[in-house]
């Protein structure tokens, strides 16, 4: 249905309020199939909210638009079918704590997409196995260490197909011996062609994976370009800024 070069998601002029306080102004940006986009700003620019809109986990204004493999995201019935192809990936990694790894990488394919449970338990063992965890299929959640968790967290997300993966700090609330594991993982998904959306304060992954950076700052798209030009030659003085305290 979708001409081959639509964008696979597309949003246009995405406002968000909370009260009185404007946290997305008026928000355009378009994201290829494939493509890495990997968006950083400070606290509080509006990064977790601007993916989180898009699959309709925050309410955004009604004159914004965001469409999804040309679906329009909206509260209703459409909803269930935006969700389905839009993989997250939080901060705190959300497991199941009273199921295994592999129960908590089987259920979503199982009770949303009705797939049967020997079927949904071969794709599970394959998708730990690609993320370097297929051992651990038997374990609990909570007798594995943090990047493991992640990286489960991970692998149920891909269990529902998606069309785009969205993260949100994926690294941040990690040990630090523990980042590198998840990232490797990250920069072979991205290698694959899974299209991608990333929260991240991990800049040397952006600078390396990114095929776009975005920089965010009060609730504004400030810059947007290759890595190489967001790193190397920043146009705008708050992108230089911040570069310079993070760098
Ligand atoms: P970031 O992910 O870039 O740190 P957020 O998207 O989480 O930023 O938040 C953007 C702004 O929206 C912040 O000023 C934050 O305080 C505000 N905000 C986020 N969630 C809420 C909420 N539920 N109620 C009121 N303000 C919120
Ligand atoms: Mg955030």
């Amino acid at each position: 249905m979708t001409a081959t070069n639509a964008p696979l998601i597309s949003i246009r002029g995405l406002t968000k309020a909370y009260g009185t306080f404007t946290v997305l102004h008026g928000i355009d940006l378009d994201i290829a199939e494939g493509e890495v986009v990997c968006v950083i700003g400070p606290s509080g620019s509006g990064k977790s909210t601007l993916i989180r809109c898009i699959n309709h986990l925050e309410a955004f204004a009604p004159e914004s638009r965001i469409t999804v493999d040309g679906i329009t995201v909206e509260p209703g019935p459409s909803l269930a079918k935006v969700r389905a192809e839009v993989g997250m990936v939080f901060q705190s990694f959300n497991l199941f704590p009273h199921m295994t790894v592999l129960k908590n990488v089987m259920l979503a394919p199982m009770r949303v997409r009705g797939t049967p449970e020997k079927e949904a338990e071969r794709k599970a063992r394959e998708l730990l196995a690609r993320v370097g965890i297929a051992e651990q299929a038997e374990k609990f959640p909570g007798q594995l260490s943090g990047g493991q968790q992640q990286r489960v967290a991970i692998a149920r997300a891909l269990a529902m197909e998606p069309r785009v993966l969205l993260f949100d700090e994926p690294t941040s609330a990690l040990d630090p011996e523990m980042v590198g594991e998840v990232l490797d993982v990250m920069r072979k998904l991205a290698g694959s062609g899974v299209t991608m959306i990333v929260v991240t304060h991990e800049m040397g992954f952006a600078r390396q994976v990114a095929d776009r950076v975005i920089f965010m700052d009060g609730g504004r798209l400030v810059e947007s370009g290759p890595p190489e030009d967001i790193f190397d030659s920043p146009k705008h003085e708050r992108t230089r800024g911040f570069l310079r305290a993070v760098l």
